[in-house]
């Protein structure tokens, strides 16, 4: 790009450059027709004096003295040649030799009676020649036809005079060059005067286009200093005062967000790239909140969080519940584990959950010893930052971040807002977790921790269906401990409650984890075998019969042996109408008590012939 004075003087320059050649070609133009139409009016003149002079000459008879009164003409200044030529009619009237021989431009005038000019001009020489014709005319008392065979208006002859022009042109010429030298200075004086001028102005330009450029960056810190007491101060003012106003709203929006997300921020030295990125996050954190707001589960907010991994960048990651009744970590995602498996069997071996702060391996990288890689021998070449997020005052969720070292520095940018989303929906996932932690308490035996009745009523229409659709098949076991009354009678409630405690976790150690354990009623259980094999039922039945026959009860300081029947019918392999099967095994297990206790019986067709259950 080039400069403000460039661009001035070039103009400058080429205004200059014409108004120069034109004021000169006007000077010329202007001397040169003033010095012909002189010359042409001074020939005139000459041409009317040399008439008026042969004319009296003739007439008084002396025209010899003709040729001397032309040698003193020519003294003239300027008149370079005067020939006088007479026309052929009064060669023939006065019939004397007469020496001059026309050229073709006094032929010309001659024959035409127009009066003929030129001139020639080379380098040496500016030549005006104007050649002018005699008329037959009567002036005065004065008559022409007196002495000439003429009529008015005939050719006598004509007066040719050469003027030299050359020394007013040279004169011209360096009149021209004086006022060329002159109009340079004032050229230069102009231009000199004219920078001079504009400096400061062209300062101002080059400090309002750098501070602008550094505007553009985020870099408000640019002020301009000019003192022209105009337009420009002006606007330096101005800008000065709109510099210091956005770096002011932008350091208070610092601050703002500072406090919302903390001061982990980087700064990029753009603050206005900054500030709308953090806005942009703001709102992006707030929307969040109020989405995760409208989710009805825990798991829809854990999906969400994946989301947000994902839509950060963050391809390494793992969600951790803590189950504070087990005291146990549970991997959410089940897939890649970055701890030990310590602590998925002690939450306390978690650091996280044990300290409930935020543990970040950058400064000790085994800062956790429990971190899948890290080792007495070796540290761990993954970094990691687990973050815990707060259920009913404890530690009840936490987010791990594993990152390499070329990771480092986008896991940084990103972190603090990371933890501003955390921080942003904890509340609401407190709330959530509590509200399920009320619902599943609302399901569960407060005694036993086994599900109860309202949850059988919840899962059944559900489970039934799924079963059908899968053609499966559902092994339904009621069990029931024998003599449970003389427990309760010989040794109190307590004992009594110790009994089904253990009995119920001898129940739900035996069956697999997708099976489900019901507490039924006071001391009979329901457990429902998913997707069991039909008839395979009664050999699960039998085994729990048999591990409750060999365990030994401790209550106090007693140890009590006791037995369980149990009823077993098959859904929809003895009926597709599940509350029927229930009937069923509830039959079945009467028959069980029926026939001495301590024993499984498999409902048979026969034990219930009523369509009533
Ligand atoms: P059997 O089943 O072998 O016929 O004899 P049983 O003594 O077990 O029979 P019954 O059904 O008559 O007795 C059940 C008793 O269980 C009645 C009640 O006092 C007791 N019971 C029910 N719920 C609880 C409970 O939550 N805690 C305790 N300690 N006892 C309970
Ligand atoms: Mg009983
Ligand atoms: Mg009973």
């Amino acid at each position: 790009m080039s400069s403000i004075k460039f661009k001035l003087l070039y103009r400058v320059l080429v205004l200059f450059i014409f108004l120069f050649v034109i004021s000169q070609f006007i000077e010329y133009k202007s001397f040169r027709d003033i010095s012909i139409e002189a010359a042409e009016n001074q020939a005139k003149s000459i041409a009317e004096l040399v008439k008026a002079s042969l004319t009296s000459m003739m007439l008084s008879n002396s025209m010899e003295s003709k040729d001397m009164f032309l040698e003193n003409i020519m003294k003239i200044e300027n008149v370079a040649q005067i020939r006088l030529i007479r026309s052929e009619s009064v060669n023939e009237q006065f019939k004397k030799n007469y020496k001059t021989k026309p050229t073709e431009e006094e032929k010309y005038v001659l024959r035409t009676g127009k009066p003929y000019r030129k001139l020639e001009e080379n380098l040496q020489k500016a030549v005006f020649t104007v050649i002018i014709p005699y008329k037959v005319e009567s002036f005065g008392n004065i008559n022409c036809t007196d002495c000439h065979n003429a009529k008015p208006g005939d050719i006598l002859g004509a007066i040719s005079v050469k003027m030299d022009l050359t020394p007013l042109r040279d004169f011209a010429t360096s009149r021209l060059l004086k006022i060329s030298v002159l109009s340079f200075f004032v050229f230069i004086l102009t231009a000199f005067v004219m920078i001079r001028f504009l400096k400061p102005y062209i300062e101002f330009l080059y400090k309002l286009k750098n501070g602008l450029s550094k505007a553009k960056d985020g870099d408000f810190s640019c002020r301009i200093d000019v003192k022209t007491k105009d337009e420009a101060e002006e606007v330096s003012n101005t800008f000065n005062e709109t510099m210091g106003n956005l770096s002011k709203t932008l350091n208070h929006i610092e601050k703002q967000v500072a406090y919302l997300i903390g001061d982990g921020i980087k700064s990029s030295g753009n603050a206005l790239k900054d500030t709308s990125m953090i806005v942009k996050e703001l709102v992006n954190i707030y929307k969040f909140k109020r989405i995760v707001e409208k989710d009805s589960s825990k798991e829809e907010i854990y999906s969400r969080l994946r989301k947000l991994m994902k839509k950060m960048g963050i391809t390494k990651y793992s969600i951790y519940e803590v189950d504070t009744s087990r005291n146990i970590l549970i991997d959410i995602d089940e897939s890649a584990k970055w701890c030990k498996d310590v602590v998925f069997t002690d939450a306390d071996q978690c650091r996280v959950k044990r300290t409930g702060a935020e543990v970040n391996s950058e400064e000790f990288p085994c800062v956790c010893p429990n971190f899948i890689n890290c080792s007495e021998e070796k540290e761990s070449e993954e970094n990691y930052v687990c973050i815990p997020i707060y259920v009913g005052g404890k530690v009840g969720i936490i987010l791990q971040l594993i990152y390499n070292d070329e990771e480092k520095e986008e896991i940084h940018k990103k972190l603090p807002f990371i933890e501003c989303y955390i921080r942003e929906v904890a509340p609401v996932i407190e709330s959530k977790s509590f509200m399920e932690l009320l619902k599943e308490q609302s399901l569960k035996d407060q005694l036993t921790g086994l599900h109860n009745r309202r949850f059988l009523e919840e899962l059944i229409p559900k489970l039934t269906k799924q079963i059908l659709r899968r053609n499966s098949n559902l092994g339904i076991l009621m069990i029931d401990i024998d003599f449970f009354k003389q427990i309760n009678d010989q040794y109190g409630h307590d004992a009594g409650d110790s009994v089904l405690k253990k009995v119920a976790e001898i129940i739900r150690t035996t069956v697999r984890e997708s099976d489900f354990v019901i507490r039924y009623g006071g001391e009979e259980f329901m457990v429902l075998l998913v997707d069991s094999q039909v008839g395979k039922a009664v050999e699960v039945a039998e085994k729990i019969r048999k591990r409750v026959e060999k365990s030994t009860i401790q209550v106090g300081s007693l140890l009590l042996n006791k037995t369980v029947s149990i009823g077993v019918s098959e859904f929809p392999a003895d009926t597709d109408k599940f509350w029927q099967a229930v009937k069923f095994a509830d039959v079945a297990l009467y028959k069980a008590k029926e026939e001495g206790r301590n024993r499984v019986v498999r409902f048979e067709k026969d034990m219930w012939q009523s369509d009533e259950y």
